[in-house]
């Protein structure tokens, strides 16, 4: 994927860029792995408020939440009482957040979507002028 253009604007709200935004996808498809990165220009704002801030916030509230889960559901420990059911709260908690940053991502406004009959992987931009705008430099529509 890394031979496409972007055009040097942010590609969520058409600003100068700024910096760079890491998207990556990976899909299973039966036996087939497929898997994309792509590096997309964006400002700093919008790079913290529709990338990194809701992805922390899921990471968070899900290590969070396994922590609240873990102390209710998990027997108390003789040796390190509630502190165990913590621990494994949070780590299962963690594991979660695997699961459910897919969700988060699959909700960001540029996506990776992959094919299931050629697994070619596609941009898609949410910024209907940058999405224009990209397909006009990539593929002169
Ligand atoms: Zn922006």
């Amino acid at each position: 994927m890394s031979n496409y253009i972007f055009p040097q604007k942010c590609c969520v709200c058409m600003g100068p860029a700024e910096t760079q935004q890491k998207v990556s996808k990976n899909e299973s498809f039966g036996s087939v792995n497929a898997s994309a990165t792509v590096n997309v220009p964006i400002c700093l704002n919008c790079k913290k408020e529709k990338f990194d801030s809701p992805i922390r916030t899921c990471v968070i509230t899900s290590i969070v939440i396994g922590c609240i889960l873990g102390l209710v559901l998990f027997p108390t420990d003789k040796d390190l009482g509630p502190i165990a059911g913590l621990i494994m709260g949070g780590f299962l908690g963690g594991i979660a957040s695997i699961f459910f940053l897919q969700k988060v991502k699959d909700k960001l406004p540029v996506r990776i979507l992959i094919s299931n009959t050629d697994f070619k992987a596609n941009i898609f931009f949410e910024n209907e002028e940058y999405r224009k705008l990209f397909l006009k430099v990539n593929y002169n529509i």
